[in-house]
């Protein structure tokens, strides 16, 4: 076992888990789609309104918001349209832009995300 970086006093990586942030990120999307897969259901879609087999689906948290999301139920068409957007935008749609968006943002949002 090599030390940590730096000295005993001020330790490079964090020691209490050991684990690097990457793998951190991993193994939280791996959680992730166990417990989306796990809890897939068949149910009507929040999106569409179809009754189709519905995902989890839980937006980012944002530093402004105090409450964690709501828990959203989406089909995997729906699913999928959500995560990119989101992880375009930060935000599903533009009712979610206009919810949840900061002044600066909901500005971007109008001026045209292209
Ligand atoms: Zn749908």
């Amino acid at each position: 076992m090599q030390p940590p970086l730096g000295s005993l006093v001020h330790p490079g990586d964090c020691t209490c888990c050991g684990i690097s942030w990457p793998d951190h990120q991993l193994e939280l999307d791996r959680q992730e789609v166990l417990l989306r897969l796990g809890t897939a259901h068949e149910g009507v879609c929040k999106q569409c309104g179809q009754k189709r087999i519905v995902f989890r689906y839980v937006r980012e948290q944002q530093p402004w918001e105090q409450d964690e999301p709501p828990v959203m139920w989406f089909c995997a068409r729906d699913w999928s349209i959500a995560r990119e957007s989101e992880e375009t935008t930060g935000f599903l749609d533009f009712n979610d832009l206009f919810d949840r968006g900061s002044d600066e943002q909901l500005e971007a949002g109008l001026r045209g995300t292209r």
